[in-house]
């Protein structure tokens, strides 16, 4: 190829930057959807077995009636995790 000249696109390169794109689109969207923590990592429990009986409902995390702004999915107000923060 001379100086100057731009390389032709081929088939196979368009086919793989679309390919990129979407799958950029797709972990952007995933990020978005999945910003709180699963339960399991934290070691959420519905009911607290934590020996000093702290609670969800008594957590500065706890969002009533029924979430936290940190773990994914339904919290049970008198669940417990891990990530337990006392309200201040
Ligand atoms: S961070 Fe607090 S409110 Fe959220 S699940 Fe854990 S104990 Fe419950």
């Amino acid at each position: 190829m001379d100086a100057g000249q731009t390389p032709k696109a081929s088939r196979r390169n368009i086919l793989r930057a679309g390919a990129a794109i979407v799958a950029a689109g797709v972990v952007v969207k995933h990020a978005a959807a999945e910003d709180k923590i699963e339960k399991s990592l934290v070691g959420y429990v519905d009911k607290s077995t934590d020996p000093e009986g702290h609670h969800c409902s008594t957590c500065a995390n706890f969002q009533p009636p029924a979430s936290c702004a940190i773990v994914a999915g339904v919290i049970n107000p008198n669940g417990w995790c891990g990530a337990f923060a006392p309200k201040g």
